[in-house]
């Protein structure tokens, strides 16, 4: 998107929710690219929003100036990122008690099969440097975060989160028991973390995690019991999904599961899968994002995490099915990070 396309499309949010806020739909000709329309409606509730990246906020304060004077409501808001790290995945969640979460850390810089030098250069997923995830803990400035999550031991998840130990005070981490033997560093990591004394979970499906009393955030998946693979659909299977639930809005953390189990997921929650927001599964893989999943989770908006991979992700067909629920669409390779906020006065946050 360029900037002059995504200033318009933040003030398009940013009037979206004025006039939803006063209960009227808008209509905007202006669309990203991304969504693949010309003619869309934003169908946030009045106490969501949804903005791109900080970096054009100053452009929408100077654009509404006198809206923004309102007082600010009691209820605090929660605001949920999704993270630009190329191809993989990184959330980040601050909730409205003050802490905040990370889930996954997306991929490194260096060396993975496939990719290193000609040489005889050993895998190593860490020789490029920062990894893409260092820019928003840098930009964001952040020193302490109080729960990480690794959904699954595969390296577009996993490699960013040494630099988030390494440089990021982590109060509580959430694991799988699942190990990936081609992935020996993530062993390494894992170690690290214990020795630093920072809290280790292996939450369990059903499980609710403890993070702010006034959000729900229920485990959906998980493998909490030991297991080893280097099948990329065994580890997939294993992420951890978090469905998180605030102010009458929902959030769903799918990681990388596939069809298999979003399948039991549909058997065993059945209409609790539903969510306002949908971190669509495994970058838009077609092995993931079942229709009759799609049907029972029913987002208004989803995120793609995703960068260029010669999987074919984001997968048409998982375009087609999204866009047929009614989502938004939002692609992290095209938008960039993305903001979405509940509660709270939400519109005010655009435009600050
Ligand atoms: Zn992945």
């Amino acid at each position: 998107m360029t900037s002059t396309k995504r200033s318009a499309f933040v003030a398009a949010s940013f009037l979206a929710t004025l006039l939803l806020f006063a209960g009227a739909p808008l209509r905007a000709a202006d669309s990203p690219e991304s969504l693949g329309t010309q003619d869309w409606t934003l169908g946030l509730t009045p106490s969501s929003a949804l903005k791109a990246n900080g970096a054009d906020v100053p452009a929408v304060s100077q654009a509404v100036p006198a809206m923004i004077a309102a007082p600010r409501g009691a209820g605090k808001a929660l605001n949920a990122y999704f993270i630009s790290v190329g191809q993989g995945d990184a959330e980040y969640i601050e909730l409205p008690n003050g802490k905040t979460a990370l889930i996954d850390g997306g991929p490194g810089n260096g060396y993975e099969p496939g990719n290193q030098p000609k040489d005889g250069t050993p895998v190593d997923p860490y020789a490029g440097g920062d990894p893409p995830i260092a820019a928003f803990i840098t930009q964001h400035g952040i020193t302490h975060i109080d729960y990480v999550v690794m959904t699954h031991p595969h390296r577009d998840h996993s490699t960013g989160l040494k630099y988030v130990f390494d440089h990021v005070k982590v109060e509580h981490f959430y694991d799988t028991r699942e190990s990936n033997p081609n992935a020996p560093e993530i062993k390494t990591m894992r170690a690290q973390i214990t020795r630093k004394g920072i809290v280790v979970s292996h939450p369990a499906a059903g499980e609710r995690l403890s993070w702010d009393p006034a959000v729900n955030v229920k485990v959906l998946n998980s493998c909490d019991k030991p297991g080893s693979s280097v099948t990329g659909s065994v580890l997939n299977d294993c992420s951890i999904v978090l469905k998180v639930s605030y102010d009458n809005q929902a959030i769903l953390y799918t990681g990388d599961i596939q069809e298999d189990v979003e399948t039991e997921l549909v058997a065993k929650y059945g209409d609790e899968l539903h969510a306002d927001v949908l971190k669509v599964g495994h970058h838009g893989s077609t092995n993931a994002n079942d229709q009759a999943f799609l049907d029972k989770v029913k987002p208004s908006v989803a995120f793609i995490e995703v960068g260029p991979n010669s999987f074919g992700h984001p997968t048409q067909t998982t375009l087609s099915r999204l866009t047929k629920e009614g989502a938004k669409i939002f692609r992290t390779d095209k938008d960039g990070t993305q903001e979405y906020t509940i509660g709270g006065q939400a519109q005010l946050l655009v435009a600050r």
